[in-house]
């Protein structure tokens, strides 16, 4: 037995729920989502979820505003609560970065996004703890925030199934047999078939890419993040932060019960095999990290480790995810490299990608995103160098 559909979607996480949701919204009918595992349970289930707009490269910024305004209505826009909480985003550099940094703060404000640079003082006013003596510039926007992404992948999915998308879970995609009308998936639970296949499971790429010879740039890495406390209240409301003096550019922000997460914007480890990943974190990484945080915020110097966990980004060369139909292959499109930031991106990742598939006109800048750049040398640099935030 074969299933005939419209367009199937491989994998259930961020990306791939809120572009069904997209596809679904915009008319799409007879859409299927196939999810080897339950929804949510690949990298998005391990991301920090942060919701920023810093960005140098122009499309990553529209992309960012644009979801960000999403995350902030989702209840309105699309139905459901994410747990969206507003905190504001402090983003400090050494004297080098103050260039780029002021020239996204502009870009940021011509997009509505409040920014500013900020005294020492000020920093302190925003955020108590923080030791801001040896840092060259401060930088600030007030409507950054971080969701929750297990919440938004599932209320994507289930705004997909009531506007009938059907979403199958426990269905690991085994073969795809490609032809240019039509493609037959193989899974576990039977043969689907359907002139559009949507391949959006991140980390896993490689595999599909086995199945069809296509062998997508990006490479996986394992990235570390370790949960914080001190005895003293850490608020809720105190703004996430970006360390940029650091040379593995660390991040934290406030969490649930007075916890702080504290994760890192750099290569982290390379893996071969994304299901290969365990939650240990090694102990050079705990005291490389207890170090840091606790220059940047003394009280952390007698913080307890509550919690630590491991998760995969999948990284194309110039930090950027592809977006697109593949080189070559009509009506195979795939979502993959979102580099360590596409959950932020997600939202209109999802319509943009949605619009594509349908031929109709992005409202968001697509073409920036297609495979073809690196054979172009069109790859999208930012003004940080390589890593999450470019
Ligand atoms: C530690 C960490 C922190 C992060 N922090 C942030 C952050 O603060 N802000 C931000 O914007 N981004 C962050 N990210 C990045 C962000 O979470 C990811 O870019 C995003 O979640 C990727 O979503 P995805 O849907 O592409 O992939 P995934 O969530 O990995 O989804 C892919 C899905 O495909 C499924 N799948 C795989 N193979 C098959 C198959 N053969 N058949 C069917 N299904 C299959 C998997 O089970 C999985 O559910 C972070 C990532 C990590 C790991």
């Amino acid at each position: 037995m074969v299933m005939i559909t419209d367009i199937i979607i491989i994998g259930g996480g961020v990306i791939g729920c809120s572009t069904a949701y997209n596809l679904a919204k915009l008319g799409a009918q007879r859409v299927v989502l196939l999810e080897r595992g339950d929804l949510c349970s690949g990298g998005t289930a391990k991301s920090c979820a942060i919701v920023r707009t810093h960005y140098s490269i122009e499309s990553n910024l529209i992309h960012a505003v644009e979801s960000l305004k999403i995350f902030a209505s989702f209840a309105d826009m699309v139905g459901g609560d994410v747990g969206f909480h507003r905190t504001g985003y402090l983003i400090v550099g050494p004297e080098t970065h103050r260039q780029p940094m002021e020239a996204v703060f502009r870009k940021q404000r011509e997009h509505g996004i409040d920014t500013a640079v900020l005294t020492p003082a000020e920093a302190r006013k925003i955020h108590p703890l923080l030791n801001v003596d040896d840092v060259g510039v401060i930088g600030y926007d007030s409507f950054t925030g971080y969701a929750d992404p297990y919440l938004t992948t599932t209320t994507y999915a289930r705004r997909a199934k009531e506007l009938g998308v059907r979403v199958y879970t426990d269905t690991a995609v085994t073969g795809l047999a490609l032809h240019d009308d039509h493609k037959t998936v193989h899974t576990h639970q039977g043969d689907f078939a359907a002139p559009v296949i949507i391949m959006a499971v991140g980390p896993w790429t490689y595999q599909l890419g086995c199945m069809i010879g296509v062998d997508f740039p990006y490479e996986n890495s394992r990235h570390k993040v370790i949960t914080l406390k001190i005895a003293e209240p850490y608020r809720l409301d105190w703004p996430i932060v970006k360390d940029l003096t650091t040379p593995t550019k660390i991040y934290f922000r406030p969490e649930t019960g007075g916890v702080v997460l504290l994760g890192t914007g750099d290569h982290g480890d390379p893996i071969e095999d994304p299901d290969s990943l365990r939650d240990e974190i090694d102990d050079a990484h705990i005291e490389h990290m207890a170090a840091l945080i606790a220059h940047r915020m003394p009280p952390f110097a007698e913080a307890d480790i509550t919690a630590g966990w491991t998760g995969p980004y999948d990284i194309t060369p110039d930090w950027n995810p592809i977006v697109g139909e593949v080189p070559g292959y009509k009506g195979l499109y795939v979502a993959v490299g979102f580099s360590g930031h596409g959950f932020k991106l997600a939202p209109t990742m999802g319509e943009g990608l949605a619009q594509t598939v349908l031929g109709q006109e992005p409202r968001v800048p697509m073409a920036p995103y297609a495979m073809s750049r690196f054979v172009e040398g069109k790859p999208l640099y930012g003004s940080y160098g390589i890593g999450s935030i470019s």
